[in-house]
């Protein structure tokens, strides 16, 4: 299902929205398509979102939804993915003929930047993911596809870990506090939680870390996060989160343009060569 014109604008819908770096990325994209639009990021508090949607309708719009909308739009649209509706969130919505269409790309974009960092698809994978809001689930929905793989979810507050533990009882179980979820045959860590955004907090000691284990911070910053780096610095393969930004971004151009955009422009714009 995809829009039945090329959209009229590209937007991202949030609350706040001036840190995001999808502007940049998908600009730097539309550019190298030769895609004359730009992508704007709309600053939409929770009783504008019926409004900003309607209008937006009306000029053939696409675009991206982000905290704390990501429900809520789900809920309006009259077409889901089969991702968006096992997520029970829209990161990625469209017009088709009068019906709001709504994906979910953060699934698939997890999985691309994990497979990218553990090489392929790991089978037994161990995973300890640290979190249990709406990126953990999309964490969870997208590692339930890797055979043989089991999760300990830590959270701030246990139950939210419990929560999550419970829509997936064949691969995860909750170990309550964020620290207690890695163990000494943890494979892969993946922080879910805003801890590094402030360029200095780490979600755990690296210490703790065992040696074989790879690290995946959703965190992304100017530079990166103190986590991937203090991880990479005592020798884990690590990577923030600017590999799952580009790889949901990329789906996304997709959906609304029906072609696959140019990463390596993706990549330059955000600062950073194309990893590998
Ligand atoms: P969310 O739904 O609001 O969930 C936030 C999670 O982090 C909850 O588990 C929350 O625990 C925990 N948390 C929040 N503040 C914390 C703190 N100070 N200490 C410990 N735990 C804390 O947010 P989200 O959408 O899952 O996003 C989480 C992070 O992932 C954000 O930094 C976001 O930017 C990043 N993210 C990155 C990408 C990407 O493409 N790289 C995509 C999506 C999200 P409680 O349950 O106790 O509140």
């Amino acid at each position: 299902m995809r829009p039945a014109v090329r959209p009229g604008r590209l937007v991202l819908l949030g609350h706040p929205v001036a840190h995001s770096l999808s502007p940049r990325m998908q600009d730097a994209a539309l550019r190298a398509a030769g895609i004359d639009l730009r992508y704007e990021a709309l600053d939409v508090p929770p009783q504008l979102l019926g409004y900003t949607l309607d209008e937006l309708q009306a000029t053939d719009a696409a675009g991206n939804v982000t905290i704390p909308h990501k429900r809520e739009v789900m809920a309006r649209c009259g077409w889901l993915s089969e991702d968006a509706a096992l997520a029970g969130a829209v990161n990625t919505f469209w017009w088709k003929d009068g019906t709001l269409c709504g994906d979910n790309t953060d699934i698939e974009g997890f999985r691309l930047a994990a497979e990218a960092l553990l090489g392929g698809v790991p089978r037994d994978a161990r995973v300890a993911l640290l979190g249990a809001g709406g990126a953990a689930a999309a964490v969870m929905l997208a590692v339930s596809r890797w055979p043989g793989v089991r999760v300990r979810i830590g959270n701030r507050s246990p139950a939210g870990a419990e929560a999550l533990a419970r829509r997936h009882p064949a691969i995860a179980e909750s170990s309550g506090e964020l620290a207690t979820a890695i163990r000494g045959d943890t494979t892969l860590v993946v922080n879910a939680t805003p801890i590094g955004m402030d360029g200095v907090s780490l979600p755990v000691a690296v210490e703790m870390l065992p040696p074989a284990a790879s690290v995946l911070d959703l965190v992304y910053r100017e530079g990166e996060t103190p986590w991937v780096r203090a991880a990479r610095d005592a020798g884990h393969p690590a990577a923030d989160g600017l590999t799952m930004l580009v790889a949901q971004g990329a789906l996304a151009f997709e959906r609304w343009l029906g072609f696959a955009p140019d990463r390596s422009a993706m990549w330059a714009a955000l600062g950073r060569p194309q990893p590998g």
